[in-house]
């Protein structure tokens, strides 16, 4: 594979050799069914519940909350679906404009089976509107559900002040911390919230498995009918080399957010985000930062260039080997303006040039010095050519 500089890890991560390496023994031999009674299957479920200590430790859970899934989408799903099955009398639900189409896609179809669905707005740096999430929720809501770290901006919530007052009106709380578990200290006992998704794959991990915290005195219905796996709220054959990964992405990460000196992994990413950042502004006068003034996680940077098109710069820096991304939604390869840069009120001309650049541990900062080298002739290429 020819070396790319890879700067899209929202979207998914590299699988530490140790990921792959854990895995692969349950691929060849120990391929038996971890609910079958024999010593080879007890050895499998073994190993299953193993990850599940590993990643229930990551978060300050019990491994007993901790089910496991295909994914970020499908812990959603299930959080959402199952929180409100259990609450058949309450038909309103609290939501944020800028979440993720795991959430926004069921929240439509709620509101097609009748649900009064509020979504609470965010300010031109992608904090939400405090007020407006305190007014909305009501005796009369269900479920709150919103997100820990932005997917586009890397914008975060608070999320115990904002679970605090979703709690007080009686609601339940799910977060979707997809994109901040494994990357920042969670502790789910300090959050006074019933329900937390997570991916494996976003934090080094394989794809196709995730989990959902549930808050062991919460109660849920299952989406996914079948065996009794997953303490009945997830049926069907585990997918045991995934979940067995999943586990030591989580010991991994686990020590690395643990780390507080500032030598520590999270800061040498935030070194180079912030050096990205400087460089490109520095660089490229038509260059903006989104939400750069509210509190973000630290591998993310959204940066528009305002008169561009984004699939014309995703494009030339992918010619040039650099994997960046809109952070938006594509649909059959062109990018939909964001939802999440329109509910900041951002212009036009500022969402069609958006860019997300987010980085991992893997990155150096010669790989950023060489970005920061080449993105001002390529974006002169492309204005040239609009001119
Ligand atoms: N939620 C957020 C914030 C995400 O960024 C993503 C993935 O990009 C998801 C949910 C969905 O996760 P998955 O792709 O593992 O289903």
């Amino acid at each position: 594979m020819p070396r790319v500089i890879y700067l899209d890890n929202n979207a998914t991560t590299q699988p530490l050799p140790e990921v792959v390496d854990a895995m692969l023994p349950y691929l060849r031999e120990q391929y038996a069914n971890p609910s079958s009674i024999h010593q080879f299957g007890q050895n499998v479920r073994h190993a299953v519940e193993v990850a599940r200590e590993q990643v229930a430790l990551l978060i300050h859970a019990i491994p007993k909350e901790i089910i496991f899934t295909s994914g970020g989408t499908e812990s959603i799903n299930l959080a959402i679906r199952g929180a409100l099955a259990m609450r058949p009398d309450k038909k309103q639900v609290v939501t944020t404009a800028v979440e993720h189409s795991a959430v926004l896609k069921v929240m439509e179809q709620l509101e097609r089976e009748g649900y009064t669905v509020h979504y609470v707005g965010v300010d031109s740096e992608g904090r939400i509107n405090e007020a407006e999430w305190n007014e909305r929720l009501t005796d009369g809501v269900a479920l709150a559900s919103f997100m820990h770290a932005n997917n586009e901006t890397g914008v975060m919530f608070d999320v115990p002040r904002l679970a605090a007052i979703a709690k007080e009106r009686g609601a339940l709380v799910h977060v979707d911390a997809v994109q901040s578990i494994g990357k920042v200290p969670v502790d789910v006992t300090s959050w006074p919230v019933h329900l937390v998704s997570m991916a494996g794959h976003k934090f080094h991990g394989p794809k196709g498995v995730g989990a959902l915290w549930v808050q062991r005195r919460t109660r849920i219905a299952p989406m996914i009918l079948g065996g009794s796996q997953e303490r009945e709220l997830r049926g069907g054959t585990e997918n045991v080399a995934g979940i067995v990964g999943m586990g030591v992405a989580a010991e991994i990460a686990k020590r690395e957010v643990d780390q507080s000196s500032p030598s520590s992994t999270m800061q040498a990413v935030r070194n180079m985000r912030d050096s990205l950042e400087r460089g490109i502004l520095a660089a490229i006068p038509i260059a903006r930062v989104s939400g750069g003034q509210a509190e973000r996680i630290y591998n993310t940077t959204n940066i528009s260039f305002e008169g561009l098109a984004t699939e014309a710069i995703l494009i030339l820096l992918s010619e040039a080997g650099i994997c960046v991304s809109s952070g938006a939604a594509c649909s059959s390869g062109s990018v939909e303006p964001s939802h999440v840069l329109k509910a900041m009120g951002l212009s036009d001309a500022v969402r069609h040039g958006a860019i997300r650049f987010s980085l991992s541990k893997f990155n150096t900062q010669a790989e950023i010095d060489e970005v920061v080298a080449v993105m001002p002739k390529l974006l002169a290429r492309l204005a040239g050519l609009k001119g």
